[in-house]
């Protein structure tokens, strides 16, 4: 493993219009690490992913992902590197989950497809409906198939947004611990985005809570329970979130 982050960000900021969804953020995460990152709704976390990904431009500040300016025409250097997962986003629905891992395999360029599928189907308890479309599957079952497309080129920075959403507690439990374990065995560097506390204490080294754009709190979970006097990250959460909204002057 190298010194350089596998994720750099500085000063960050992004309006949308008279809104400002990220206000002068500023983090790293270390190659192998899960950080996590918490926020009410509307506290801009899917704003910060869609710019670490690139798909959204900064108004102002740094992004590097493996160092790369996720800002410039660099950023197509290292996204065959990196790779998103959200149950939000929707699959091809007449493709067969295999047809669909495919696709995704071909736009990555992974040699030997339909080893690398067998073996997330394998690990990721997909292979019963690997010849089902899309359309047909359940929530939990689409998370999952989500998540192996995630994985299909060995992704050295992986944003994850709520990946375990809709999953039933034993197929949850048994995510959380591959992710875990990739991670470690890969060096993969994860930003976790979720609203479950279990899951984020579980897995997250370190945590940050964003509130209106900013990162109010950060450090590990053990960490934060003693700043804010909680014995749980929910408390921690609450706290946060229950704190007069500050009015911008
Ligand atoms: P959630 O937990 O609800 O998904 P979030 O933390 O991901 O929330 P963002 O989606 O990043 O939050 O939104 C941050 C702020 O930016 C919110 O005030 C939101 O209304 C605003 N916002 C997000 N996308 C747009 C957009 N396309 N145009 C205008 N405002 C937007």
């Amino acid at each position: 493993m190298t010194d350089q982050p596998a994720i750099h960000v500085s000063s960050l900021v992004k309006d949308y219009g008279e809104v400002r969804a990220v206000d002068g953020i500023g983090f790293s995460v270390a190659p192998g690490a899960v950080v996590g990152l918490l926020g009410g709704n509307g506290a801009g976390k899917t704003t910060t992913i869609s710019m670490l990904l690139g798909l959204l431009l900064p108004t102002s500040g740094k992004v590097e992902v493996l160092g790369h300016d996720m800002t410039s025409g660099d950023r197509f250097a290292v996204l065959p590197r990196m790779n998103f997962a959200s149950p939000y986003v929707n699959l091809p629905y007449r493709l067969t989950v295999f047809q669909n891992l495919k696709v995704y395999g071909l736009l990555y360029g992974i040699r030997d497809i339909g080893g690398r599928i067998r073996g997330l189907a394998r690990d990721l308890d997909l292979e019963p409906f690997l010849d089902t479309p899309a359309r047909k599957l359940s929530s939990g079952q689409k998370t999952r198939v989500t998540l192996a497309k995630a994985l299909l080129n060995q992704p050295e920075v992986l944003l994850l947004d709520e990946p375990t959403a809709s999953l039933d507690p034993d197929t949850g439990d048994f995510v959380r611990t591959y992710l875990q374990d990739y991670a470690q065995d890969s060096g993969c560097a994860i930003l976790l985005a979720s609203h479950n506390m279990q899951e984020v204490e579980r897995l997250c080294s370190r945590i940050m809570i964003m509130k209106q754009g900013r990162i109010h709190a950060e450090g590990t979970p053990a960490e934060l329970g003693r700043r804010f006097g909680r014995a749980s990250l929910e408390e921690v959460f609450l706290d946060i979130a229950r704190a007069p909204r500050e009015v911008a002057s």
